[in-house]
């Protein structure tokens, strides 16, 4: 049997350091789970334009199509900000996605008891808290359109176009109604109905899913700025949200702030389906290169780490390993292991990147 591949993208700033610590659990499982990967590490972002002059080689975009997943750290810094535009970090990102064809954006947002007060909101509101966000991420707004700043009369424009196609829409109801039938079973979907033609055909294409080929999910409609009330006021009603991408790039960061720290969020981006059934993934934490504390040995890794986790369980089918180092996490967390971004000033001394490492592998 051959073992699964994964292409490591390490990046920019803190994404070496924190990815140093996965490489460690990946290592681990190989020698003590019988769960070996073919790992490959890669460049992208800041650290592929220094070698090659492009944030993302050819090459890598090829190994990446090919790996069974793709694990990203960070890309992007303060050395980098006069660029070109074309060659910017963000862009190698960017053209994984699209070439990828990640459609369907996956957020957890997960508040571990440990952390509770870390949130923004009261304790009891999100203490035990477990939600994932799906937002539709290559479509919508961000793309559509007519697009651009025009003159009209003796004043000029701004027009961005809101469009989605029922595939479009179609496609990523699918994959959080897959997503919720490993969970509760449970997804609302959010959009303006009430004011946008495309929330008409996403909510009327979303149902139609629903009933044709998902009839055991509950599926429930809710205009997205109630949604955006209901997840500040009483989150744990939700399970799975699949929403489009504009509302979901606001719903998702602030479902993100609902559990503390931005080093403990991890995301996945999936696509359409490889011929073995398993779609294109490419996972990575939400935070970006922390040009502030790279190199200093300070990043919070879990994000990463979690990220990892992810992969196990959607690329992989390693469910149960997924929520064994999942709970590893969560035991460092109540032991009180803390580096420095979950900490106030006067909680004590954090500890550093690789001690976390070590905690969670210890655990
Ligand atoms: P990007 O544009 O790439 O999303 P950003 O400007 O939004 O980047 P980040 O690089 O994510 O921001 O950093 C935001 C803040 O959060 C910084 O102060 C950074 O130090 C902190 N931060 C981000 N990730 C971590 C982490 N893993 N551990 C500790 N602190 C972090
Ligand atoms: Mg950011």
């Amino acid at each position: 049997m051959t073992n699964p591949t994964l292409l490591i993208l390490a990046g920019d700033g803190i994404g070496p350091e924190v990815m140093g610590q996965v490489t460690r659990i990946i290592d681990w499982y190989g020698k003590n789970r019988d769960l070996a990967f073919d790992v490959e590490h890669d460049l992208v972002g800041g650290a592929a334009y220094d070698k090659h002059g492009t944030p993302l080689h050819d090459d890598t975009m090829a190994k990446a199509l090919a790996a069974d997943a793709v694990l990203l750290g960070a890309v992007g810094g303060p050395k980098y900000d006069d660029l070109d535009f074309s060659v910017k970090p963000e862009r190698g990102l960017l053209r994984l996605r699209k070439e990828m064809d990640l459609f369907s954006n996956l957020r957890p947002a997960q508040c571990f008891d440990a952390l509770a007060d870390f949130s923004s909101l009261k304790k009891d509101i999100v203490a035990g808290l477990d939600i994932m966000i799906v937002r539709e991420l290559t479509s919508g707004v961000y793309f559509g359109e007519p697009r651009g700043i025009f003159e009209e009369g003796n004043e000029r424009v701004g027009i961005n176009t809101q469009r989605y196609t029922e595939s479009e829409i179609d496609r990523v109801a699918r994959s959080a109604f897959e997503l919720a039938r490993r969970r509760s079973g449970k997804v609302c979907s959010m959009e303006k109905a009430n004011v946008m033609e495309s929330g008409i055909l996403w909510r009327e294409v979303v149902q139609k899913v629903r009933d044709t080929d998902y009839p055991d999910i509950e599926l429930t409609h809710m205009y997205a700025d109630n949604g955006a009330m209901q997840l500040v006021r009483a989150p744990k009603q939700f399970d799975v949200i699949v929403t489009d991408n504009l509302f979901g790039d606001i719903l998702s960061d602030c479902a993100a702030m609902l559990t503390g720290s931005l080093g403990m969020l991890p995301s996945a981006s999936l696509g359409a389906p490889n011929p073995d059934g398993r779609p294109k993934a490419l996972y990575e934490p939400v935070h970006g290169s922390a040009p502030d504390i790279a190199g200093q040995g300070k990043a919070n890794p879990i994000a990463c780490i979690l990220s990892f986790a992810m992969a196990l369980r959607y690329s992989f089918d390693q469910g149960d390993e997924a929520t064994r180092l999942e709970n590893a996490v969560e035991k460092v967390l109540a032991d009180g292991a803390r580096t420095a971004d979950l900490m106030g000033p006067e909680d004590g001394t954090p500890i550093s990147t690789t001690e976390m490492g070590d905690a969670i592998l210890a655990a």
